[in-house]
């Protein structure tokens, strides 16, 4: 992955706005402003960490960016290709090019399809193969991809561990050669050795396929050794940007610093620091100024009024925040 290459994901003023219910039944209440305002870049081969707690709009930000869910305003653009503005035929054939990976490997496979044939799926609904005998050597190979033996295609999800079926939930994925991916927290849900295991093949099926990962988690120090830039994401907004090993070795955002404290190191000496005070506000009622004053450790009074815009700070390193200063040279 070069880092001057053409993005092959841009994605400009992305906004989302859920209803939420009332107090009364049937009643409307306030809307609930899950993504406001989010840009972003993602290019060829690289590994894009997104991450922030839970709550903070990193699910619908990836969907959206495929297409499972539908924005309120923005743009987003996939290989120069605006993606709001394609007919129906025209992203039906983009949408082999980008994937989802699920966070639950029980839930995302149909209990009742033999794996193969889930597998298999994507290659007949896109017209890659043209006969049955195709598509089991495609499935055959596929399998063989993610680690398993071929002669599990005749059987069913239930047979299988979580690991495997997360593996399962991957062959699918790359079934169509796609060029990115959406990796939505895909190990939160697996034990540590196991979420290793699936982290080596995602990697490793990276490097051989030359895949994009939008790569979703709520551990900052999951993606620390996969990623190649993280975003962190607070109330809908990108609050922090930048090459992953700048953002962890010198973190500039008080709600960044604050995640990684309170987050454990592998180093069996060093102690978490306690977990962020308060919860993150309600997205029905984001607090006017800089969204993170209410819980910032540093506040000042005008950080309640006026609301800080992401800029570049050094570099590629980006930051929202109205005590940190642009360094030049
Ligand atoms: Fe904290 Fe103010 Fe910076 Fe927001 S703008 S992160 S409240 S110091």
């Amino acid at each position: 992955m070069k880092d001057d290459s053409r993005p092959l994901v841009e994605v400009r003023g992305l906004r989302k706005a859920f209803a939420s219910r009332g107090a009364f039944w049937g009643s409307a209440g306030p809307p609930v402003h899950a993504v406001a305002g989010v840009d972003l870049d993602i290019r060829p081969g690289e590994t894009l960490g997104l991450v922030g707690e839970s709550g903070s709009g990193k699910s619908t930000l990836g969907r959206m960016i495929i297409r499972l869910i539908e924005p309120d305003a923005g743009t987003i653009r996939f290989d120069g290709h605006d993606l709001l503005q394609q007919s129906s035929s025209e992203l039906r054939r983009l949408r082999r090019e980008f994937q989802i990976i699920f966070q639950d490997p029980y839930g995302s496979l149909n209990p009742r399809m033999r794996v193969g044939t889930t597998i298999g799926e994507p290659l007949t609904v896109h017209r890659l193969v043209s006969s049955r005998q195709e598509r089991g050597e495609k499935v055959a190979e596929l399998l063989e991809q993610v680690g398993l033996d071929p002669s599990v295609a005749s059987r069913f999800p239930h047979e299988f561990s979580g690991g495997q079926r997360q593996r399962i939930g991957i062959a699918r994925a790359i079934a169509c050669s796609p060029r990115f991916i959406v990796a939505d927290e895909p190990v939160s849900a697996l034990d540590p050795p196991v979420q290793a295991q699936i982290i080596n093949l995602m990697m490793d099926l990276q490097e051989r396929l030359g895949l994009a990962y939008l790569f979703i988690a709520h551990d900052l120090r999951l993606v620390e050794h996969i990623c190649d830039r993280v975003a962190v994401m607070y109330l809908g907004q990108i609050v922090e940007e930048g090459p992953a090993r700048e953002v962890y070795d010198d973190p500039k955002h008080p709600y960044t610093r604050a995640l990684l404290a309170s987050t454990p190191t592998l180093d069996p000496g060093s102690e978490p620091a306690p977990a962020l005070a308060g919860e993150p506000p309600s997205p029905t009622e984001p607090p006017p100024g800089c969204p993170f004053h209410p819980r910032c450790p540093v506040a000042e009074e005008e950080c309640s009024r006026d609301a800080p815009r992401l800029i570049p700070v050094q570099g590629r390193h980006k930051v929202a925040c109205r005590l940190v200063e642009p360094r030049h040279g």
